[in-house]
C-alpha cells in the first residue's frame, strides 16, 4: 500500500489540478488532502479525518455520499452494458428514461433534453443551439451572448467568457468578442447605496436594454444568467429582477438560457430555480444535481420553441452536426435515474428547503451583527456570509489579507467543516448535500462563529 508521503510526492509531481495556484502546489507551499471515502455529509481524508462537507462538493452531491442505491444502479449498468453511443437515433433504457424522467420535472413548456457531460459542455451545446436556430430562422446576425459579470458558466472558451470573473478571463484572452456583460443583479454592492431595491431592478432592465441599444438588437441571440448568482458570490435576485429582465429580452425577441447547473433538482427547495422565481427560460442547462455527482452528466433542456426550429433545421439541411462520444452515457444516465428517484423517495427536495430556511436563519442569527459581517444572504439550502472592512462603507478588506480563505481555513481546522471561500470577495459559502440535519446545520453554524471570531475578533 502507498504511505501518505509517497502520494503526496505523486500528486506534486504528476498531477494538474484545476483551479489551483500551480507553482505553490508543485513547490509543496499549499495544503492537499487525498478523500478516500464518504457517507451523508461526511468525507474522510487518508490520514482519518473526519469532515462535515458543508459545500457537498462543488455544490454538486445533493442526495449525500455513499448512496447505495445510486452505486449498485452504476454497476448494474457497467456490468449489462458500459457504453453505446446515442448518435443517429440511439439509445439505452437509461438514457431514454432519465430524459423522460427530466421532462416530468421541468417546466411545462420545455420539449427534449440533449445529454453532456458537464455544465460548461451544456453551455457550449446552447450557445451553438442558439446560433444555429436564429440561422436556420434566417438572421445570422443575431448571435452575441449577454451574460453577467459574476455569472459563472464555465471554463471553456465561450463559457469561460459567458462566466464574468476576472479570474477566469485574466491571461486567456477572453472573453471572445461575441460575449457581452451587463450588470450584476447584486443589491448589496450596487453603486448608490440610497438605491431602493425596485429602483435597483429598474437599473438593471435599463443597463440591459442601453447595452442592446448599443450592441443593436438584431446582433444578439440569447441572455443566460443563473437564477441566483452561485460562483460570483451566491446572491439570490432582488425582488422583480426576473420579471424586469423577461420583459426586457421579450420585447427584443431575445433567447433566454437559464443556467440550472447548481439550482436545478432541488438545492432552492423547489425542483428548478426557474419555478422558485418565475423564470420561462427557452433553455435551461443542467448538470451537478442531475447524477449528483455520481457519474459526470449533464443536459440541455430545450423549450418547443426552440425544438421546432431545430426540426426546422434539419429537414433543411440533415442531420445536427453537434454531439459528443459520451452524450447520454448509459453510466452517466443509469446514476441520473437512481439519483432522482432517490430525491422522490426521500424527500430530499423539500428537506433543503426545510434545512436550508433553518441554516440561513440561524446564520443570520449568529452572525448579522458581526462588526465585520456585512451580509448573510441565500435561499434553500444556500447561503453565504460576506466580510467587510467597513460595515457602513461596504469596502473590502484587502484582496491580499484572504480574510474569506483564513476563516474557511480556520474553521476546517478547528471544527473539521468545509465551507468555500468563493473566488471574488470574502464570500464564505455553504451549500451542504440536501440530507443535511437541523444538528448539523447548528454545528455548520456553531464552526463559523468560532473561525469567524478566531479571525477578525
Ligand atoms: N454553470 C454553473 C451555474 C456552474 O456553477 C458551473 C460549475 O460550477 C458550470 C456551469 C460549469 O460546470 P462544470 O464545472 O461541470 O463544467
Amino acid at each position: 500500500m502507498l504511505r501518505n508521503d509517497q502520494l503526496d510526492q505523486w500528486d506534486r509531481d504528476n498531477f494538474f489540478h484545476p483551479s489551483t495556484h500551480l507553482a505553490q502546489h508543485a513547490r509543496g507551499e499549499s495544503p492537499s488532502r487525498v478523500i478516500k471515502t464518504a457517507s451523508g455529509v461526511f468525507i474522510e481524508d487518508r490520514d482519518g479525518n473526519k469532515l462535515l462537507d458543508a459545500f457537498a462538493g462543488l455544490y454538486c452531491v445533493n442526495v449525500g455520499y455513499g448512496r447505495q442505491e445510486i452505486a449498485e444502479a452504476i454497476a448494474e449498468q457497467a456490468r449489462e452494458l458500459a457504453y453505446y453511443h446515442s448518435y443517429v437515433g440511439h439509445g439505452t433504457e437509461a438514457s431514454i428514461t432519465l430524459a423522460k424522467m427530466i421532462l416530468d420535472r421541468a417546466p411545462d413548456h420545455m420539449s427534449k433534453v440533449y445529454f453532456g457531460l458537464g455544465g460548461s459542455d451544456a453551455n457550449e451545446t446552447n450557445v451553438k443551439l442558439v446560433w444555429y436556430y436564429n440561422n436556420i430562422l434566417g438572421r445570422p446576425q443575431k448571435k452575441k451572448i449577454i451574460s453577467r459579470w459574476r455569472g459563472y458558466h464555465g471554463s471553456g472558451l465561450v463559457t469561460g467568457s459567458l462566466t464574468g470573473l476576472e479570474l477566469f478571463h485574466k491571461k486567456f484572452d477572453l472573453p471572445i468578442e461575441q460575449v457581452i456583460h451587463t450588470t450584476a443583479p447584486y443589491y448589496y454592492r450596487r453603486e448608490d447605496l440610497n438605491q431602493t431595491e425596485a429602483e435597483f431592478v429598474a437599473q438593471c432592465a435599463a443597463d440591459l436594454e442601453n447595452l442592446i441599444a448599443r450592441e443593436g438588437a438584431d446582433t444578439i441571440g440569447a441572455f443566460i444568467g443563473e437564477p441566483m448568482l452561485g460562483t460570483g458570490g451566491i446572491v439570490p435576485p432582488p425582488a422583480g429582477y426576473w420579471e424586469a429582465i423577461q420583459d426586457v429580452l421579450n420585447k427584443h425577441d431575445i433567447l433566454l438560457i437559464a443556467d440550472e447547473v447548481v439550482t436545478g433538482f432541488g438545492r432552492l427547495g423547489t425542483m428548478f430555480g426557474s419555478e422558485h422565481y418565475g423564470i420561462k427560460p427557452d433553455i435551461i442547462t443542467i448538470a451537478k444535481g442531475l447524477t449528483s455527482a455520481y457519474a459526470p452528466l449533464s443536459g440541455s433542456i430545450v423549450s418547443d420553441k426552440v425544438w421546432s426550429v431545430l426540426e426546422q433545421g434539419t429537414d433543411e439541411n440533415g442531420p445536427i452536426g453537434h454531439g459528443w462520444t459520451y452524450s447520454a452515457h448509459p453510466i452517466g444516465a443509469a446514476a441520473g435515474v437512481a439519483n432522482l428517484k432517490l430525491l422522490d423517495d426521500l424527500s430530499l427536495v423539500s428537506n433543503a428547503g426545510t434545512v436550508g430556511a433553518y441554516l440561513n436563519a440561524t446564520m443570520r442569527e449568529a452572525l448579522a451583527d458581526h462588526q465585520n459581517v456585512g451580509d448573510v444572504r441565500g435561499d434553500g439550502m444556500i447561503c453565504a456570509v460576506e466580510f467587510v472592512r467597513d460595515k457602513d462603507s461596504r469596502v473590502f478588506f484587502d484582496a491580499t489579507d484572504k480574510i474569506g480563505p483564513q476563516i474557511s481555513a480556520k474553521l476546517l481546522e478547528q471544527d473539521k467543516i468545509i465551507a468555500r471561500a468563493m473566488p471574488q470577495g470574502d464570500i464564505l459559502g455553504f451549500a451542504p448535500p440536501f440530507c443535511l440535519t437541523k444538528s448539523e446545520a447548528d454545528q455548520v453554524v456553531a464552526g463559523t462563529v468560532r473561525a469567524v471570531k478566531a479571525v477578525l475578533g
